[in-house]
């Protein structure tokens, strides 16, 4: 009546690889960008230090140098903060009805200035009485980072405009469809697969001129998956790029 055996455990651990190889890969990822700035802030410094450089003109030049590598740093920081809240599930929505036209009034009053500086015009076009059930502070990070690429990567002159409206799905509830669409310069169709992965940039160069972290596009992604929303790309080099959020009206509970 007495039994002998062997209890096998077969524990499946593919997933626990993938996360741990992205996490050590996300960590050597931001530590390479943190170098960047930190080493040109540094080195400008020293030669500033050194008194090697006498007139006041290139002194002034390395000075600007430092304090816009230090604003990268700064922003840096800050997009990394912000995903890895996200990514730890830390924050939660905090759903109320938006008014879609007063909230767009309220995100543009703010990132128009830029686009003035850059005599890029801003338009937008809203069915007056849409309403949405949304994070409104999570929403206006969306949209500040889609309108701030929109205008970064459009060259001077060009336009930028918001389209929304309603759509009804075919089980009878409905979606809210935002369009967010420039002239800019494009993004080359072997790299939109990509453009929402964490420090993915089409142009190195041309991203960190402008300031851009590699981060804000995938922040977007993960606030429209927060609200069972989806977002696709459409782009064609030398016209332009269009981002398409569909979200629905109502968040389930
Ligand atoms: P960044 O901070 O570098 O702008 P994002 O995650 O916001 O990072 O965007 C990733 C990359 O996608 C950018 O580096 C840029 O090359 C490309 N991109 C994003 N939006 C646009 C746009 N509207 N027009 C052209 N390229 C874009």
């Amino acid at each position: 009546g007495t039994y002998r055996g062997m209890l096998f455990l077969l524990q499946e651990v593919t997933e626990i690889r993938r996360l741990e190889r992205m996490r050590s890969e996300f960590v050597a990822n931001v530590s390479h960008e943190l170098k960047t700035p930190v080493a040109a802030v540094k080195g400008f410094a020293e030669t500033l230090l050194g008194g090697g450089v006498k007139d006041e003109k290139t002194a002034r030049s390395f000075l600007q140098i430092i304090y816009d590598e230090n604003e990268r740093l700064n922003r840096l920081i800050g997009d990394i903060l912000e995903l890895s809240k996200i990514e730890s599930k830390r924050v939660q929505l905090d759903c109320s009805p938006v008014h879609i036209i007063e909230f767009f009034d309220s995100v543009l009053g703010t990132i128009s200035k830029v686009a003035e500086k850059k005599n890029i015009s801003l338009n937008v076009e809203v069915p007056e009485e849409l309403f949405i059930e949304a994070d409104e502070d999570k929403l206006r990070q969306i949209f500040m980072n889609l309108f701030s690429n929109a205008i970064n990567y459009t060259h001077e002159g060009g336009n930028v405009k918001v389209y929304v409206k309603s759509l009804l799905k075919p089980d009878g509830s409905e979606n809210v469809q935002f369009t967010v669409s420039d002239t800019g310069m494009g993004i080359p169709k072997k790299d939109l697969p990509r453009i929402f992965e964490r420090f993915y940039r089409v142009d190195k160069a041309r991203s960190r001129s402008s300031g851009g972290t590699g981060l804000g596009l995938s922040i977007v992604k993960h606030l429209v998956d927060m609200h069972d929303g989806v977002i696709s790309v459409e782009s064609d080099l030398g016209i332009g790029s269009s981002f398409v959020i569909e979200l629905p009206l109502l968040q389930e509970e």
